[in-house]
């Protein structure tokens, strides 16, 4: 019952239109990788983790991380190749670094 009536709302709710006002910056992607911070002005993309996480001296950028600068002080543009990017970004010593610092809980001793 429950499944059928779920099956049926989501054939017929999809309108044709909407698909115009498709946004640049997919509302999924936020959903997938919740570090992104999109800036739609310049159409950039950022890790506000990791900028959390140097802004707060909680961890440092070395050049071994050069590759991760592009999320923190440049931004992220290449759109076409976003998901492997993302993904890349997300298993970076340096975001891992920084999601303990900045989102783990420190365990009381
Ligand atoms: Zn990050």
């Amino acid at each position: 019952m429950f499944l059928l009536s779920h099956i049926s709302r989501r054939t017929t709710a999809s309108p044709s239109a909407s698909l115009d006002s498709e946004p640049l910056f997919p509302k999924l992607w936020f959903a997938k990788w919740k570090w992104i911070h999109y800036d739609a002005s310049g159409d950039l993309a950022y890790c506000h983790i990791c900028i959390n996480g140097l802004k707060t001296d909680k961890i440092k950028v070395s050049i071994g991380h050069a590759g991760e600068s592009t999320f923190i002080s440049g931004g992220f543009w290449n759109w076409k190749d976003a998901t492997r990017c993302f993904n890349k970004h997300e298993a970076s010593l340096l975001h891992k670094a920084a999601v303990d610092a900045v989102i783990t809980v420190p365990k009381p001793v």
